[in-house]
């Protein structure tokens, strides 16, 4: 499922309000980036058996952040249509 460009935005946004600035845990670099889609993690404890996680990947060395949306305020569409402007 894709993240809208404003949904990608507001994620960038919540990581720069909540770390100043958000650093990569392995390696201390701050170019991160939000990616375009979500990541459905296996859960036991979700309905269908996945957890959509917001994935954001470090420039540098690669490190994988995972977030979860609903502590960011993301409202995720769950027929991921692409919103007419
Ligand atoms: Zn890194």
């Amino acid at each position: 499922m894709p993240l809208t460009h404003d949904q990608q935005v507001a994620v960038s946004q919540y990581l720069k309000n909540t770390a100043s600035p958000p650093q990569c845990p392995v390696c201390g670099a701050s170019n991160l980036r939000v990616q375009p889609d979500l990541v459905q993690l296996p859960s036991h404890d979700a309905a269908d058996g996945h957890r959509p996680v917001v994935e954001v990947e470090c420039q540098y060395c690669g490190y994988l952040l995972h977030f979860s949306p609903g502590v960011m305020g993301l409202v995720l569409d769950e027929e991921s249509k692409e919103d007419a402007p």
